[in-house]
C-alpha cells in the first residue's frame, strides 16, 4: 500500500534519509524504531506530505503522492503534540477532519459521533482540549485522523507525552484500534519495548537508513548488528 523508492532527504548538505527502498503491506501495524536524529519523523512527514523529498518517488495505493499535498493523499497523521485546535470543541477537532468531505452536516454529525463512542470520548464531546487529561487528548487527535477514512494514519511518537501507565493502556488501545479498522497504521517511536509490543513489523532506523527489517520476534532474537541488539535490548 505504500512504497518507498530511492527516497533521499538532504538538509543543506546533511543527508538524513539515505536512498530509502520500502515496501509496507496494508493492514499491517509498523513501527519505525531508532534514536534520536536518525530520520524517522523525517520519513514520516515526507510520507505524509509535510516534508519534501529531495530525490525519489514515493506511493500510496499505486499513486505517486511525491508530489501531492497532504490532503490529496489517502494518508493522515497524528503529531506528536496533537496539534489540537485550542479554541474548538472536542467534537469540532474531530469534524474539522471532515472538512474537505463536502459532507452534509447530518452525515458529519454521524460520523463524528461514531468517532466519539469508539474512541469512548463522548462525554467530552463539549469540551476544548485544555480541559482534557493527555490521553484524552490523544484520542482526540487520533479521531480527527481517522475521521475521513483514510487508508494510511502515520503516528509520530503519539504516546511520548503520556506517563507510564497511561501509556501502556494507550497502547493497547491503538493496537486493537488498529485491528478493528484493519487501516495500515506506520508508527515512529524510540521505544524499543512500545515497538515489540506493538508492531506486526519494525524498522530499525539508523542515520537515515533501514538497519534491520523484521516481526518484533527476529528484531529481538536475531538482531543483524551490533547498533540493533544494542538498541533493542536496552531498557528504560
Ligand atoms: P527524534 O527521535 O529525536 O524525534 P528523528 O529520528 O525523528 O528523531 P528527524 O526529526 O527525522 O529525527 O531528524 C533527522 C535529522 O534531520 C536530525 O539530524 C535533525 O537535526 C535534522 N533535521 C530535521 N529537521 C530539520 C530541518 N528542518 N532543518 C535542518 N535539519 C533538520
Ligand atoms: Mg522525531
Amino acid at each position: 500500500i505504500v512504497k518507498f523508492e530511492g527516497v533521499n532527504k538532504a538538509y543543506g548538505a546533511m543527508m538524513v534519509v539515505k536512498d530509502l527502498n520500502l515496501e509496507i503491506a496494508s493492514g499491517q501495524f509498523v513501527t519505525l524504531l531508532g534514536p534520536s536524529g536518525c530520520g524517522k519523523s523525517t520519513t514520516l512527514r515526507m510520507l505524509g506530505g509535510f516534508e519534501d523529498v529531495s530525490g525519489g518517488r514515493i506511493l500510496v495505493e499505486g499513486l505517486d503522492v511525491t508530489r501531492l499535498a497532504p490532503e490529496k493523499r489517502n494518508t493522515n497523521m497524528v503529531f506528536q503534540d496533537y496539534a489540537l485546535f485550542p479554541h474548538m470543541t472536542v467534537r469540532q477537532n474531530i469534524a474539522f477532519g471532515l472538512e474537505r468531505k463536502r459532507w452534509s452536516k447530518a452525515h458529519v454529525t454521524e460520523r463524528v459521533n461514531q468517532l466519539l463512542d469508539m474512541l469512548r470520548i463522548s462525554q467530552f464531546a463539549d469540551r476544548r482540549p485544555d480541559a482534557l487529561s493527555g490521553g484524552q487528548r490523544q484520542r482526540v487527535a487520533l479521531g480527527r485522523a481517522l475521521a475521513p477514512d483514510p487508508a494510511v494514519v502515520l503516528l509520530d511518537e503519539p504516546l511520548a507525552a503520556l506517563d507510564a501507565k497511561l501509556r501502556a493502556d494507550v497502547q493497547v488501545e491503538l493496537k486493537n484500534l488498529q485491528q478493528q479498522t484493519g487501516k495500515t497504521f506506520i508508527f515512529v517511536t524510540h521505544d524499543q519495548d512500545e515497538a515489540l509490543t506493538m508492531s506486526d513489523r519494525i524498522l530499525v532506523m539508523r542515520d537515515g537508513r533501514i538497519e534491520q527489517d523484521g516481526t518484533p520476534r527476529e528484531i529481538y532474537e536475531k538482531p543483524v548488528s551490533r547498533f540493533v541488539a544494542e538498541f533493542v535490548g536496552e531498557t528504560n
